[in-house]
């Protein structure tokens, strides 16, 4: 899986996300503070570094990045 391309902000499912590399940089106002790729039930990877997110598939995305679809992993 850390072999996967990375998704990159400029591709264009993506971009119909409000995809950021990284979640402190983004100004979309649905945005919640501390809320990363890391802690979204999509994201399947490591706490750090870049890994598989179900939206993305083929994709790896930023453990420190976020998107619209951010969904809080559950306990
Ligand atoms: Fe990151 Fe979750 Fe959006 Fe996937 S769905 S890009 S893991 S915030």
């Amino acid at each position: 899986a850390a072999d996967l391309p990375a998704l990159t902000e400029a591709d264009p499912t993506a971009k119909a996300l409000g995809y950021v590399e990284d979640a402190s940089k983004t100004a979309d106002a649905k945005h919640k503070a501390g809320d990363n790729c890391a802690n979204c039930q999509f994201y399947t990877g490591a706490a750090t570094g870049r890994g598989p997110c179900q939206l993305f598939p083929g994709k790896s995305v930023n453990a420190k990045g976020w998107c619209v679809s951010h969904t809080p992993k559950k306990a």
